[in-house]
């Protein structure tokens, strides 16, 4: 007899199956939370239930053995529930207060710091990076763990006026997103084309579509099918280097990094930001990256001293205006930092002070 085939089910399972019991017992019906120290959030069910979360920094990209430990803790010191924020902080749920103390200390006695709650610098987000995808321009890790060793401290408190959320790209075109001070790859010059292998591993009209200034033209190289690239319309955005490596554009001196301010996802108090430009050509130098971390540091400093209480990045910068932020951080602004692009017309409009 024929049997009826089960569906075939794809996308994110429901998460509730893996929820804390208080959790999945109280879902939508919480009284209010607080934060009892710097690391834990306190929330309070309207049932009177009450789970303490404790969260920990991780380096994101961790080995199996990293995790076990990590799940053991789990299993020792909380109640064998984990969640990973999106800023790769790890939370151990617990319904009993006194557990809090000997799960902070089995954490910090296997090197996880506590914090990354509330008006902290969280982990900063790193994309993926050598380990898993073909473009990076820099180690997105390396870069990373430089600065958070230097800004552990502010990690595991909450002296910022708000919260502080970082991001790296190691490559100028994907993922990375918006945040109050972000770590991106700039290449500075077009592409090298390696003629000889691009008939053999490209797909050519999928390379000039990529191109988003129409710099790349199919040509014949020395009989060969190949491509080329008028470099004075090329904006050395890498776009054409996935589809095609033969169009190497990493270089260990030419590709940079520049740091970029005020975005954020958050529409407390103001809508979403993009971040801005606002220092370039910052050396890609591993393994310590000491200019991209004084950099950083400088700006954060600055507006730890200056913002007002609960102001994120870019609402300070709005108060005081970009010259001030750039008179304050002691910065230079140059002509690298304007948008002189042929499609900056239509991102210029989209400021509510410009119109052409
Ligand atoms: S930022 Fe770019 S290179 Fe880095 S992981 Fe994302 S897509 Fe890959
Ligand atoms: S780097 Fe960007 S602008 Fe330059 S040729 Fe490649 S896709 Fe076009």
């Amino acid at each position: 007899m024929a049997t009826m085939r089960s569906p075939v089910e794809s996308g994110v399972p429901d998460n509730k199956q893996y929820l804390h019991p208080t959790l999945r017992k109280n879902y939508g019906n919480w009284r209010y939370h607080d934060r009892p120290r710097p690391g834990v959030l306190h929330h309070v069910a309207h049932s009177g239930d009450e789970v303490w979360s404790v969260r920990a920094g991780t380096q994101r990209q961790m080995d199996v053995y990293t995790i076990r430990k990590l799940c053991d803790i789990a299993d020792t010191f909380a109640e064998g529930h984990v969640r990973f924020t999106i800023r790769s902080n790890i939370e151990f749920m617990v319904s009993d207060a006194n557990k809090v103390a000997p799960l902070i200390s089995a954490l910090q006695e296997n090197g996880f710091p506590v914090g990354g709650t509330g008006n902290s610098v969280s982990m900063i987000a790193h994309t993926q990076g050598w380990l898993h995808c073909d473009i990076p321009g820099t180690d997105a890790s390396g870069a990373v763990k430089a600065l958070m060793d230097e800004l552990h401290h502010e990690f595991i408190r909450e002296d910022m006026p708000n919260r502080v959320h970082m991001s790296t790209s190691c490559c100028e075109i994907n993922c990375g997103g918006q945040a109050d001070i972000a770590i991106i790859v700039q290449h500075t010059k077009p592409p090298v084309i390696n003629h000889d292998l691009v008939a053999n591993a490209c797909e050519r009209p999928a390379v000039v579509a990529r191109c988003p200034v129409a710099a790349i033209r199919p040509a014949l190289v020395n009989g060969k099918p190949s491509l080329e690239v008028d470099e004075k319309k090329c904006i050395c955005c890498g776009a054409c280097y996935p589809p095609c490596p033969p169009m190497q554009i990493n270089d260990p001196e030419h590709s940079k990094l520049a740091i970029w301010v005020g975005g954020k996802n958050s529409n407390a108090r103001g809508k979403p930001t993009f971040m801005k430009m606002v220092a370039s050509g910052l050396p890609n130098n591993p393994p310590r990256w000491p200019e991209v971390s004084a950099m950083v540091k400088k700006i954060l400093y600055t507006y730890k001293e200056d913002a007002r209480s609960w102001e994120r990045l870019s609402d300070w910068v709005e108060r005081i205006g970009w010259p001030s932020f750039f008179e304050k951080c002691d910065l230079p602004f140059t002509k690298y930092l304007i948008d002189d692009w042929r499609g900056s017309r239509a991102n210029l409009n989209a400021s509510t002070h410009i119109r052409f």
